[in-house]
C-alpha cells in the first residue's frame, strides 16, 4: 500500500505507457488493494501496474539509457548493440514503461556512427596508400626503362648507326638523351609524401584535383597527382553502384517507416501510440545499416588491396543489402508485437515495409520523370 501512495504523489503523472494518457483516475479508486493488471480506456493496452508504478524495476541494465553510471556506458553500448540481433529478446525486455533516456539514447546513436567513420578511414587510408605504393611502382618502372632506352641509343650510336639521318635531328636527340639518363639516374620524384595523400583522401575526398606533383626529368612539365574524386577509379563499378543502390534502398525505409507507421491509419487509431516509442524502435534498429554499411565499406577497402578477391565479393553486396532489408522488417514486426505490444504486428510491418517502398519507387519514378 505505502508502495503505491509513493507512486500516486503528484510529482509523477500515472499514464498509459503506449499512449499516455492519465490513468490517475482510475488508480484513485483503488481502496484496499491493487489489481495486476488493467486496461487502458483510451488505447486498449493491457496495463501491468507493477510496470507503470515501479518502472525502475524493470529496466534492464544492459541497455545503454539505463546502465548505472557513466563509467559502464560504452561496456552498455556494446552490449545493446549485440543484443539487438535478438529482437525477440531485445523487445521483450526493454519495456514502454521504462521512461526514455534521450541524452543516452543520443549517445548510443552517435558511438553507433563510430564503426562506419573507422570503415570510412580505412577505406581512404588504403586507397591512399595503394595509390601511392603503384605511383612507386610506375616511376621505378619508368626509371628502368630510362635506362634501358639509354643503353641502347648509346650503343647506337657508338656504333655510328646513322638512324637520325640529318644533323638537324642531332639536337633534339641530345637534349632527349640527357634527359633519359637524368631519369635512369635520379628517377622521377612524387611530391606528396604518404602522410599528405592520406590526408587529402580522408578529409578532402571529393576534389578534383591534388596538391601532389610529380617531376620527372622526361617530362616537359611536371604533372599532377591523382586527385582524391579518382582514387576508387579502379574498383568495379558494378559493385560500387549496387553499394549506392542499396544504401538508398535501405536508408528510405529507415526514415519512412516510422513516417508511416504515425501516418498509417489502423497503427495510429487502434493504438495511438506515442511519437517516442517509434523514434525508439528506429533508433535501435540503426544497428542494421550500421553493421551492413560497415562490411560494405571493408570490401572495398580490401578490393584496393587484393583485387582478386572482387570476384568473391559481388554476390555480398546484394547479399547483405535484402538482410538488411528483411531484418528491417523482422526488427519493426517484432518491436510491434512484443514492444509496442499490437496485434498483427506482422502485417503492420509488411504493410509498412512495402508502403516505404513504394514512396521510394514514386519518387524516384518521378525524378526520373521531372529531371
Ligand atoms: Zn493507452
Amino acid at each position: 500500500m505505502s508502495n503505491i501512495e509513493e507512486s500516486t504523489s503528484p510529482v509523477r503523472p500515472i499514464r498509459c505507457p503506449r499512449c499516455g494518457y492519465d490513468q490517475r483516475g482510475i488508480v484513485a479508486t483503488w481502496k484496499d488493494s491493487c489489481p495486476l493488471e488493467g486496461t487502458c480506456s483510451e488505447c486498449g493496452l493491457i496495463i501491468n501496474w507493477s510496470e507503470v508504478l515501479q518502472p525502475e524495476k524493470y529496466e534492464p541494465l544492459w541497455c545503454v539509457e539505463f546502465a548505472r553510471g557513466r563509467a559502464r556506458l560504452p561496456n552498455a553500448a556494446l552490449r545493446t548493440y549485440l543484443r539487438s540481433f535478438r529482437p525477440w529478446r531485445f523487445w521483450s525486455q526493454l519495456k514502454m514503461a521504462s521512461l526514455i533516456r534521450w541524452r543516452r539514447l543520443t549517445t548510443y546513436l552517435l558511438l553507433l556512427l563510430l564503426p562506419l567513420a573507422a570503415g570510412y578511414v580505412l577505406l581512404q587510408t588504403t586507397a591512399a596508400v595503394c595509390t601511392r605504393l603503384e605511383w612507386e611502382q610506375v616511376m621505378a618502372d619508368e626509371q628502368q626503362s630510362a635506362t634501358r632506352w639509354v643503353t641502347i641509343v648509346q650503343q647506337k650510336i657508338d656504333a655510328g648507326e646513322p638512324f637520325y639521318t640529318t644533323p638537324a635531328d642531332m639536337q633534339p636527340l641530345r637534349q632527349r638523351m640527357q634527359a633519359m639518363q637524368q631519369l635512369a639516374l635520379n628517377g622521377a620524384t612524387i611530391r606528396h609524401s604518404y602522410a599528405a595523400a592520406i590526408f587529402e583522401a580522408v578529409f578532402l575526398p571529393l576534389r578534383r584535383t591534388s596538391k601532389g606533383v610529380i617531376t620527372n626529368p622526361a617530362a616537359v612539365i611536371p604533372y599532377s597527382y591523382t586527385p582524391p574524386a579518382d582514387l576508387h577509379q579502379h574498383l568495379d563499378s558494378d559493385r560500387v553502384e549496387s553499394a549506392k543502390r542499396w544504401g538508398a534502398i535501405v536508408l528510405w525505409p529507415l526514415i519512412m517507416l516510422p513516417l508511416c507507421f504515425v501516418l498509417l491509419p489502423i497503427s495510429r487509431r487502434r493504438a495511438k501510440v506515442r511519437w517516442s516509442h517509434i523514434w525508439r524502435v528506429g533508433a535501435y534498429g540503426l544497428f542494421l545499416p550500421v553493421t551492413a554499411g560497415t562490411i560494405m565499406i571493408l570490401t572495398f577497402a580490401l578490393e584496393h588491396v587484393a583485387k582478386g578477391v572482387v570476384e568473391l565479393m559481388a554476390p555480398l553486396i546484394d547479399l547483405l543489402g535484402w538482410i538488411t532489408l528483411i531484418g528491417l522488417v523482422i526488427w519493426w514486426a517484432v518491436a510491434i508485437g512484443r514492444y509496442l505490444r499490437m496485434p498483427h504486428s506482422w502485417a503492420v510491418s509488411i504493410i509498412l515495409s512495402a508502403m516505404s517502398l513504394l514512396l521510394l519507387m514514386a519518387w524516384a519514378f518521378l525524378g526520373g520523370f521531372l529531371f
